[in-house]
């Protein structure tokens, strides 16, 4: 007889081991899923910022508040050090753009940044070439070190009796009162299923013969070994292609039926460069950022050029950084129509649920994976419902 289980949680990146953490500790019997045994995924290559700031409706408001308050008593509920601090962000505005006409583009965020001078901005970060920019925009960002905010999750999971096996998980099937998990070795058994396989979610649930609306980019960045250099800020540019570059690629929902990526290429201006840095405590860089729309998760990526690229760009803004010894690292990520996460049941599958789909989620993970735990025993909330997927299919 399969074992069975009260939740499976499909991925253990930073959303899934969230996620199976508050259900374990609400009780639930909780079998966590994952692929790999060394984290590969979008929350290893992850810049770790928490834009507690940058709420702008009444619903990401409440959540920044109350993902700041939870990231406030984390490491000690979880017992381990998430490296949570506070740190400048500084946001570059290239030479093209008139400074004050991108400050009032933020000025709609609870905790909109302050506009710098060419001076304030290179003192605050002296790695930044004072010629690559017209100003920039600073604010206080939080900052974690996200694979070890998920391994975190992942050790207080376990030390609540969770179990975690590591498979690649092929199909899962939705049944009147039950649930199965084909896995690469074995069938489980569970009353519920949980996807939150980041941007693999849409690939696997289309294995299964289910559609769901999240989209995902393949991001590219290069990280070096820890390094002398101290970079003190955040750095992005305050114009994010990125958010384009995911509007347009769900502007035609055709794009994603299509296996040819040089038709899609065509279809849509699909790579883009927001050029940015980040140092982690132990002094390691993460440069980057590529992001580039292939409807195959199994796309091929010439890393030459895209190194190439990312070091050219690199050498204007932050020449210091350009030609640091470093490792090319490529992951998905995943994101949704309107910038939410989808959660929730699946639209026709009882059973099957998705906590995916978050753009820049590592503010709302936390919250939000409580308040989900919360929901499935049997407490109405609001939010959980305003992020069901089925708002896409009304
Ligand atoms: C360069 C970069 C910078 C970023 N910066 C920020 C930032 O500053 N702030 C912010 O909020 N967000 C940021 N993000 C986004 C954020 O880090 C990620 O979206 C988030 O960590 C994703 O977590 P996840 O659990 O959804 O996905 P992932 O971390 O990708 O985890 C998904 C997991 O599912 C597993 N999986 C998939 N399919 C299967 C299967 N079939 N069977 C078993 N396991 C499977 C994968 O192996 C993987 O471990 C950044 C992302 C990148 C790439």
């Amino acid at each position: 007889m399969p074992k069975s289980y009260d939740w499976i949680v499909v991925g253990a990146g930073f959303t899934g081991a969230a996620l199976a953490y508050e259900m374990a500790k609400k009780g639930y019997k909780v079998l966590l899923l994952e692929q790999n045994i060394q984290p590969d995924n979008a929350t290893r290559y992850s810049y770790g910022g928490l834009a507690f700031w940058a709420g702008s409706t009444v619903l990401t408001r409440q959540l920044c508040d109350e993902g700041r308050a939870r990231y406030g008593i984390l490491s000690s509920e979880l017992d381990a050090d998430i490296e949570f601090r506070e740190l400048d962000l500084l946001l570059t505005i290239d030479t093209e753009n008139e400074p004050e006409t991108i400050f009032q583009l933020y000025k709609h965020f609870a905790k909109p940044p302050k506009l710098l001078s060419i001076q304030e901005a290179c003192a605050l970060e002296p790695l930044l070439n004072q010629h690559a920019i017209s100003g920039a925009l600073t604010v206080k960002h939080g900052h974690i070190q996200p694979e070890k905010t998920a391994q975190a999750y992942i050790q207080a999971f376990l030390r609540l009796a969770g179990e975690m096996e590591i498979c690649q998980v092929l199909q899962v099937n939705s049944f009147e009162t039950s649930t199965t998990v084909q896995t690469s070795t074995d069938i489980y058994q569970s009353a519920n299923i949980a996807i939150c396989a980041g941007g693999i979610s849409r690939d696997l649930l289309k294995q299964s013969g289910i559609s769901i609306p999240v989209y995902f980019t393949h991001a590219e960045i290069l990280e070096t070994p820890p390094t002398d250099i101290k970079l003190n800020t955040l750095v992005m540019p305050a114009v994010l292609q990125r958010f384009q570059l995911e509007i347009d690629a769900i502007k035609n929902d055709e794009i994603w039926s299509h296996n040819n990526e040089n038709e899609i290429e065509n279809m849509v201006n699909n790579t883009i460069l927001d050029t940015g840095a980040v140092q982690f405590l132990d002094g390691r860089l993460r440069l980057g950022q590529i992001s580039q729309i292939l409807t195959n998760t199994n796309a091929e990526i010439n890393s030459e050029k895209s190194e190439k690229w990312l070091r050219s760009h690199l050498s204007q803004i932050l020449p210091k950084l350009a030609n640091l010894s470093a490792n090319w690292h490529h992951c998905l990520v995943a994101f949704s129509q309107d910038s939410l996460p989808l959660i929730g049941a699946i639209p026709g599958q009882k059973n099957i649920h998705i906590f995916s789909g978050f753009s820049n989620p590592l503010v709302f993970v936390p919250p939000l994976a409580q308040r989900f735990a919360h929901f499935i025993l049997g407490n109405d909330d609001e939010i959980i419902h305003q992020l069901s997927p089925s708002r896409f299919s009304r």
